[in-house]
C-alpha cells in the first residue's frame, strides 16, 4: 500500500491503558501516548496476555545469559519460555501484514524491554531488523523522541519507494 495511510505503530498493550499487566494494572503515560493516537494508528501487542498466562498472573523475571534467556515466575520458577515463543512466532507472521513503521516497548518488562532482552523484544528485533523499536523511558526524553519519530517517517519512506519500485518492475 502506498503514500496516504496513516502511519502504523506497535505498541506494548499497557502503554495504551490496557489492564493486562500482571496485576491488573496499566502504564498508561497520556504525555507518550495522547499526541502519538492524534498522528498514528497503534497497534496493541501483550506478549504475556496472548500468550495466555492470564491476569492476575505471578511475576516473572529473565533467567540465564544473554544469549539464551529464559522467562520464569518469580516465586514457583515456571518457565514459560516455549510458550510465549510459540506465541510470538504466530504473532510476527500476523504483523508482517500490518505494516510498522516503528514499535514503541514497555522498559523493564522480561516479555518486552529492549534493554533488558526481553522475550518478544529480541523475537521481534531480529524478524524486523530494520523497524525503527523505543522503549517508553527513553521516548520521554524529547531528543531520543524525536529521532525516534524521524527514524520512523525516514523508515516508512524508504519501504514506500521500494514498494514503489516493486510495483513499477512488475506492471
Ligand atoms: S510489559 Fe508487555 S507483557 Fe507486560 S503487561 Fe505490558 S504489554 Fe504485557
Amino acid at each position: 500500500m502506498l503514500g496516504g495511510d496513516k502511519i502504523k505503530l506497535g505498541i506494548s498493550s499497557c502503554l495504551l491503558g490496557e489492564r493486562v499487566r500482571y496485576d491488573g494494572g496499566h502504564q498508561l503515560d497520556r504525555s507518550l501516548t495522547g499526541t502519538l493516537e492524534r498522528l498514528v494508528d497503534l497497534v496493541p501487542v501483550c506478549p504475556e496476555m496472548e500468550a495466555g498466562l492470564g491476569v492476575p498472573r505471578e511475576p516473572m523475571h529473565l533467567v540465564g545469559g544473554p544469549r539464551r534467556p529464559r522467562l520464569v515466575t518469580i516465586e514457583t520458577g515456571i518457565d514459560h519460555t516455549a510458550e510465549v515463543n510459540r506465541w510470538a512466532r504466530s504473532r510476527i507472521e500476523q504483523l508482517q501484514g500490518e505494516e510498522l513503521s516503528g514499535f514503541i516497548f514497555k522498559s523493564k518488562s522480561p516479555s518486552c524491554s529492549l534493554v533488558a532482552g526481553g522475550i518478544f523484544a529480541r523475537a521481534f528485533t531480529g524478524a524486523f531488523p530494520l523497524v525503527p523499536v523505543e522503549e517508553d523511558d527513553r521516548l520521554r526524553d524529547p531528543s531520543l523522541r524525536k529521532d525516534f519519530i524521524e527514524r520512523v517517517f525516514v523508515f516508512r519512506r524508504w519501504r514506500e519507494m521500494m514498494l514503489g519500485n516493486q510495483e513499477r518492475q512488475t506492471s
